[in-house]
């Protein structure tokens, strides 16, 4: 049933232990596990040196997110692919899920972000709304 499993990661702890839990249930299925994180569009007005500098400092943040990520994953004997997109993080969510036919999105119910109050981040909340296949919110 999850032969397609889309997790979505920040870098937040959440999104670690929605890592895990992705793991686990690649384990199960023995399916295909596909690791994104989104990051916001560098503005092309920084002009050079800033737009290299900008666009380096985003990638290598992004590849410590996957590789963090992967650690919390560990082994899977099904497929591994990880890879970091540029744009708003649901809308690219969304989108993959749509291009890669996954089967279940798994993400944390919060991130980074600061507004503790609230129950769910707006990502997730975006993606739960909009998504044409099970959402699995890890809390
Ligand atoms: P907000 O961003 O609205 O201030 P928040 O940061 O607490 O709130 P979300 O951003 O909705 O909450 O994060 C919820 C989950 O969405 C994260 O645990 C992660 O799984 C996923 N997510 C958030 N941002 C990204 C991103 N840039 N790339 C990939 N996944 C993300
Ligand atoms: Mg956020």
């Amino acid at each position: 049933m999850f032969d397609h499993i889309l997790l979505a990661v920040d870098g937040s702890d959440h999104s670690l232990k929605a890592a895990k839990v992705a793991g686990n249930l690649a384990r199960l299925s023995g399916g295909t596990l596909h690791v994104i994180t989104a990051y916001d569009e560098v503005p092309g007005y920084l002009g050079e040196p800033n737009l290299s500098n900008a666009i380096a400092e985003r990638t290598q943040s992004a590849e410590k997110i996957l590789a963090a990520a992967l650690e919390e994953i560990g082994e899977i004997s099904g497929e591994y692919e990880s890879e970091y997109l540029e744009g708003s993080p649901a809308e690219t969510i969304l989108r993959d899920a749509k291009t890669h036919n996954a089967d279940v999105i798994i993400m944390g119910t919060r991130g980074r972000g600061e507004m503790r109050s609230l129950l769910l981040g707006s990502q997730s909340h975006k993606v739960l709304s909009e998504a044409n296949c099970p959402v699995m919110l890890v809390r």
